[in-house]
């Protein structure tokens, strides 16, 4: 094991970039509607894409 003294700034950093989810994109909510979160117009809930800029959340396929 190694002994390192923790480093409260180093720890910050890497819970703020594992808890802020870039790769997996969902819709944002706002009013009980879809909200793009690319452009910002609002959805009805059963609306999969976006028909202003065509946006989907399907954006990651790591494979
Ligand atoms: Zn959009």
């Amino acid at each position: 094991m190694v002994s390192a003294p923790p480093d409260d700034e180093l720890f910050d950093e890497f819970l703020s970039e594992r808890g802020y989810e870039t790769d997996d994109v969902e819709w944002e909510e706002s009013y009980n509607k879809k909200q793009c979160p690319d452009c910002g117009a609002l959805h009805e809930t059963a609306r999969s894409e976006c028909s202003v800029c065509g946006w989907s959340p399907v954006a990651s396929l790591s494979q």
